[in-house]
């Protein structure tokens, strides 16, 4: 008997079942859409997430005359011809990436470089490179970004407290382009 009520109740209510059905259906593709959109972003944007939390708060900068103008006002300046030494290193690496420590010092707020030093570099690959740390001498350790990928990796920016902990007044920079770079630590 009670198979029999439960039929009846069901067939009572057919129309209002699968309207709400359809909207429940039309929930779950919609949700299952934005999962799979999210999934291909961040499949072909690396660090997606990071991406946007650092987008607002880094950009890239030109250098000019040997001098770079950070947002905050900071200048890096490169003596010495550094800044030529350091193009012939970014030529000379365009098919991996490389690492390179830019010696110098912090002086009233700004950054001199007065030369460039190699460190020992253990591999690298076209978006990666794992070398020696920098000496303490190195007032920016530097690393290359496949062209004009300006944004530093999370792992780049987790990097810092290793730099900072070895050079207090360091800072991190990738280049991204012969003449484009960015940076990080500078504002902290
Ligand atoms: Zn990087």
């Amino acid at each position: 008997m009670e198979t029999v009520d439960d039929k009846k109740s069901d067939a009572s209510a057919p129309e209002e079942e699968s309207k709400s059905a359809r909207i429940i259906k039309k929930i779950l593709i919609i949700s299952v859409s934005l999962l799979l959109l999210f999934l291909i972003l961040s499949y072909l944007v690396p660090n997606y997430d990071f991406f946007w939390i650092v987008a607002g708060r880094l950009e890239s900068y030109n250098i000019e005359d040997n001098t770079i103008t950070l947002k905050n006002g900071a200048k890096i300046i490169f003596h010495n011809d550094s800044y030529g030494d350091l193009t012939k290193i970014y030529y000379e690496n365009q098919q991996h990436e490389f690492k390179a420590c830019l010696i110098g010092s912090k002086e009233n707020g700004n950054y001199y470089v007065e030369k460039i030093e190699i460190p020992k570099i253990f591999s690298q690959g076209f978006s990666s490179v794992t070398a020696e740390p920098c000496t303490k001498e190195a007032i920016i350790s530097l690393h290359s970004h496949p062209y004009k990928s300006c944004f530093l990796s999370l792992h780049d920016v987790n990097g810092y407290k290793f730099v900072k902990d070895v050079n207090k007044d360091a800072i991190i920079g990738t280049m991204c382009e012969s003449d484009r770079f960015n940076f990080y630590g500078h504002e902290e």
